[in-house]
């Protein structure tokens, strides 16, 4: 992966479940999307619940519930603190292009459930309140007390046919051209996009 500056979410095992890629790419781009999921396990439980509806679910929710609203909010200002806390540990410092934005939908809407779980597995729970609710819904197949990579990353294996992270860039704005670096095993298909 390049551009990626910290691991802020580990496996029990210490293998990477989180990402956290630089504001500013090595080529200048502006970049909001600061966690990325790492973990296949999580990915593509993430990316059944998103196949499930429940992105849909959790729209309807934000529209009829304003204290999950609020929360909501809090969550896209925490990351954008995050992001600029990262933005300065690496020496890469403020990147005004993406002021305000974030990613996901934040702060109003969800478009893309692998962010939000980034961010809760990122920040710890309490912050992202639909980031969290993902998190529980997928302990059918991932829970933070346990490994679960073996088996996980198949290194002899053939490189997946599609995107399997759904998004490519996950829920990135069109600011940015350049697929993100979601896991190396599925780079070929999302440069192809
Ligand atoms: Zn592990």
């Amino acid at each position: 992966m390049r551009d990626v500056v910290e691991i802020p979410a580990r496996c029990v095992c210490g293998n990477p479940l989180v990402a956290a890629t630089a504001p500013r790419l090595g080529n200048g781009t502006p970049f909001p999307t600061t966690f990325y999921l790492t973990h296949p396990v999580i990915t593509s439980a993430v990316s059944r619940l998103e196949a499930a509806g429940v992105m849909n679910e959790m729209n309807e929710q934000l529209a009829g519930d304003e204290e999950l609203r609020a929360a909501y909010r809090s969550a896209h200002e925490a990351y954008l603190a995050a992001r600029a806390a990262i933005g300065e540990r690496s020496g890469i410092g403020a990147v005004p292009e993406i002021d305000g934005i974030s990613a996901g939908g934040m702060p109003t809407r969800v478009k893309c459930l692998h962010v939000l779980v980034g961010h809760s597995l990122a920040a710890g729970p309490g912050v992202n309140p639909l980031g969290d609710q993902a998190l529980a819904a997928v302990s059918e197949w991932w829970t933070a007390d346990r490994c679960y990579c073996d088996g996980a990353w198949d290194t002899s294996g053939e490189v997946p046919a599609k995107d399997l992270s759904r998004h490519g860039p996950q829920g990135l704005p069109d600011i940015v051209g350049r697929p993100a670096p979601v896991r190396k095993s599925s780079g070929t298909a999302e440069a192809a996009k």
